[in-house]
């Protein structure tokens, strides 16, 4: 007899709805391999976060059948304009990459995933693992228990996937709050340009006008307060940080609809895999976003571990197909925390010069 609480058995079960997840479920149902997504989010968010996707991620995305939706909300070509001292100093091409929200990619992504006929079930936290040698038992935190051959954590930064596995994530985390972020509306400003100000005192702010949307991804060196210590973000925060680094008369921002902090992490898993459970993405390696490289870097481990996966459930037998996978991604995870460690130390240098800016760490 089945109840609504009885384990359901699945190939892989993947846990996060973010572009790791979705990628890596997308590869594995157009291999015709059962897989279901668990999301701890209610529904899905609308948050710019991840904003470029570079040639190599996309050719990924190509192959899964979801690039064409990407290119077509995406924008090519956007032109980087620099501000020093609230003057104009000079335009800078950006690079190769699509300009696009990492809503709108996990949007393709999903709609990709449900012509393979896979739906994401969202209100779904993963709470526990238990491995045994055939499978896993997974428990959500509403009590219901999953059972899968494979579970793949593609749970982000904080991943539950990774301490559930007593996996530790090593490297250093900065002390303080490098960035605020958010996506607001700035009625006035022009949405041709990446607009960069930077300033003689150091600080700086960056509004990139986000396609298919009116508004702007804001980035900005962040307020402290008389003792020194970081203000959290607030719609009158990014106001007055943007006119004292853009003095820009007139533009009033509006209408936040994401607003966050950020701080330098430049950690590595110890490891990618314990047993019959992987971890994937951001929650595998955390690092600066200079280059913009950690949902491209996402969706490579996604592509390689659904190699992974399609060989260990053909060939059941052979244990060692399982290491492919750790052995591929943990190196490259490694090499992406110490390029963009170092990319993010040449914005940090160049935006002290007129007219530079994020291109710095596009190389
Ligand atoms: C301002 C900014 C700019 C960036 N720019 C770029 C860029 O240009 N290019 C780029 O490649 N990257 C960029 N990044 C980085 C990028 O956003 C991340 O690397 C990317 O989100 C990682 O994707 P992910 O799927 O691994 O994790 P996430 O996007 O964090 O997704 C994890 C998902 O798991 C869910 N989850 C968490 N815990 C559980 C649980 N217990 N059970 C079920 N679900 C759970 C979460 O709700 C979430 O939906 C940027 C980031 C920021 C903040």
């Amino acid at each position: 007899m089945t109840t609504t609480n009885a384990p359901a058995a699945t190939d892989v079960l993947v846990v996060g709805s973010g572009p790791t997840g979705l990628a890596l479920a997308c590869d594995l149902a157009r291999r015709g391999i059962a897989v279901r997504v668990v999301e701890q989010r209610p529904a899905p968010h609308r948050e710019s976060r991840g904003k470029g996707l570079q040639p190599e991620a996309m050719e990924l995305l190509d192959g899964l059948g979801a690039g064409d939706r990407i290119r077509a909300v995406g924008r090519t070509g956007i032109v980087l304009r620099k501000y020093f001292d609230g003057e104009h100093i000079g335009d800078t091409p950006s690079g190769a990459g699509i300009l696009v929200g990492q809503w709108q990619v996990e949007e393709a992504l999903r709609e990709r995933l449900a012509e393979l006929g896979v739906r994401v079930q969202h209100g779904a936290a993963l709470a526990s693992v238990d491995q045994g040698a055939s499978g896993l038992r997974a428990e959500l935190s509403d009590g219901t228990g999953l059972h899968a051959a494979y579970l793949a954590g593609c749970d982000g930064g904080r991943s539950t996937t990774r301490r559930l596995l007593g996996i530790p994530l090593e490297g250093s985390t900065a002390e303080e709050e490098a960035m605020v972020l958010g996506d607001v509306r700035a009625p006035g400003l022009s949405r041709e340009f990446w607009h960069q100000w930077f300033t003689t005192e150091g600080g700086g702010i960056l509004l990139c006008p986000m396609p298919g949307t009116d508004s702007f991804q804001l980035q900005a060196a962040p307020e402290k307060d008389g003792e020194g210590r970081t203000l959290p973000p607030s719609l009158e925060s990014f106001q007055r940080l943007f006119d004292r680094y853009a003095r820009v008369p007139g533009i009033r921002l509006a209408d936040p609809t994401w607003m966050s902090s950020w701080r330098v992490n430049s950690r590595v898993a110890a490891r990618m895999r314990r047993g019959r459970a992987f971890l994937a993405g951001d929650a595998a390696h955390v690092h600066p976003i200079a280059g913009g490289l950690g949902m491209n870097t996402g969706i490579q481990d996604a592509t390689a571990l659904a190699r992974t996966l399609a060989a260990a459930l053909a060939e059941p037998a052979a244990a060692e197909v399982l290491d492919a996978y750790e052995a591929e991604r943990l190196p490259a995870a490694r090499a992406v925390v110490t390029d963009t460690t170092r990319r993010y130390e040449r914005v940090v240098q160049a935006v002290r010069t007129p007219g530079r800016g994020t291109e710095a760490g596009m190389n």
